[in-house]
């Protein structure tokens, strides 16, 4: 690490990068740790990975901002599976690193002995404490609520159906193993359906799913409680992968993103979740809940805004009903200013935030204003599955789990062409090679200070974000569970 470390400041010339990046908070109106929150101590001391195992003095070091240097995981240390690490600073937008990263195999309580993985990132905006907090935090929440359905996750087809009323009339719900799997005893179920008025077959797979919603929500809320007592600052978008059992779950509420490479094909497992992805759903609640918009706000999106000349005029609009665009009569409410507004990296939600589901911020409020913003940032991940057991894997197929500061600059395509070439050329008994796929990736996202800023090798500007990328080897784990 140290050589490492050394080896990258002394390939680099000191400098600072201008605040280049709109970030998805960065209208903040509370600037982060100042919100009335001095005399609060924070909830956790900021701090990189444990993992990585700072000493005080890398720890400054891995705040400089004008060499930002590569940290990565040690030689000699290792993650569960090997799994491969590397981080970065910003190049100057915020004083701390505002990612935060955990990796750790946890068991499932309980008298079970079954075991996961997980994998965190989170990526903040204004201070990085609800990041931190999250980071040490959720996967534990996520375990908890395995530790509560443990008793299906057992045994599976034969656990003991759980009764749900619903309206008064008890209803049975089946628990099997897969969701596309037939019934192991189709006459049993059909049995239940004459028992009973309603039957669901609930999958395992979707019970997890729910179990990992769930604990983002507990998440959220608890960020919400603990703020009377300690300084959590802003929000924080949340990337989480779990194993369990044989299949991989990734949950993703915000911009961070996970891709699978297999044989060098990219297989997405996350959805952006912007305000342009989830106009709709915005301006559903928008419309369902005008006070929420205050009276700044119309839901109705136009191409462009309005000015007060043009009442009466006809107008291309859409609303939350609408994928396309159609005619109408411009009246004086479609004067306010639009809940959403810009496109691509500049499209804001109440010409504030850039994402739209995140953990915390539940001070946040339009510039100016008494409009709060967390009802519209929704705390909810969307979870997809990976089967890792159904899928034949090589040492050089990996997940790779980024912030938007790697994805800002690379491509999917990108990020799979330079990992594959990499661990192609990478001795394949190294137990270093995906922290040094990694590593390049990040080399590959930041680029090298030159007088113009951080460049890429195309010249094209490099991220002055801060960037964090898990490599994660998918070979080699079936006998796991
Ligand atoms: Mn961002
Ligand atoms: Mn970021």
């Amino acid at each position: 690490m140290i050589s490492k470390v050394k080896n990258a400041m002394s390939t680099l010339v000191g400098g600072m990068m201008p605040h280049g990046h709109h970030h998805h908070h960065n209208h903040h109106p509370c600037g982060g740790q100042t919100c009335g929150q001095d005399s609060m101590p924070p909830r956790f001391p900021y701090g990189r990975p444990d993992f990585l195992d700072l000493t005080p003095e890398l720890l400054q070091y891995s705040t400089e901002h004008a060499s930002r240097p590569v940290l990565a995981l040690k030689r000699g240390s290792r993650l569960p599976w090997g799994t491969g690490y590397a981080e970065v600073i910003n190049a100057g937008k915020s004083m701390l690193n505002e990612d935060q990263a955990s990796c750790e195999k946890l068991f499932v309580r309980k008298p079970s002995s079954k075991h996961r993985n997980s994998t965190l990132l989170e990526d903040s905006g204004d201070g990085p404490g609800a990041a931190i907090m999250a980071s040490k935090l959720l996967h534990r929440l996520i375990r908890d609520g395995l530790g509560e359905i443990c008793h299906l996750l057992e045994n599976p087809g034969h656990a003991p159906p759980i009764c749900l009323a619903k309206n008064g009339s008890p209803y049975q719900v089946e628990v099997k193993k897969g969701a596309t799997q037939e019934p192991e005893d189709p006459e049993a179920i059909s049995d239940c359906s004459i028992r009973f008025h309603m039957e669901k077959v609930v999958s395992l797979e979707s019970l997890v799913m729910g179990v990992i919603e769930t604990a983002f929500k507990q998440m959220d809320d608890l960020i919400e409680k603990e703020k009377t007592s300690y300084a959590i600052s802003g929000g924080c978008c949340a990337l989480a992968a779990i194993h369990l059992m044989g299949k991989l779950y990734v949950a993703n509420a915000g911009d961070s993103r996970a891709i699978i490479i297999r044989n060098n094909e990219v297989i997405p497992m996350t959805n952006e979740f912007t305000p342009e992805s989830e106009r709709q759903r915005l301006q559903y609640l928008g419309f369902l809940r005008p006070e929420l918009l205050g009276n700044e706000f119309t839901h109705i999106e136009f191409p462009r805004r309005i000015q007060h000349s043009e009442l009466g005029k006809k107008m291309l609009y859409r609303d939350h009903t609408m994928t396309g665009w159609a005619y109408k009569t411009i009246v004086e409410d479609d004067l306010k200013f639009p809940l959403i507004y810009g496109e691509g990296k500049k499209a804001r939600v109440m010409a504030t935030i850039g994402v739209t589901r995140g953990l915390g911020d539940h001070d946040l409020k339009v510039y100016n204003s008494n409009i709060y913003i967390k009802p519209f940032l929704s705390c909810i991940p969307e979870v997809q599955v990976y089967n890792l057991d159904e899928n034949k894997h090589g040492p050089d197929d990996v997940m790779v789990m980024g912030t938007d500061g790697l994805w800002d600059v690379t491509t999917d395509r990108e990020v799979a062409d330079a990992v594959t070439a990499y661990l192609s050329c990478c001795d394949p008994s190294d137990p270093m090679r995906y922290t040094l796929a990694a590593q390049d990736l990040l080399m590959k996202s930041r680029g090298v200070l030159k007088e113009r800023g951080w460049r890429l090798p195309n010249d094209k500007l490099g991220s002055g974000d801060d960037i964090t990328v898990f490599v994660i080897p998918l070979a080699g784990h079936e006998s796991e569970t």
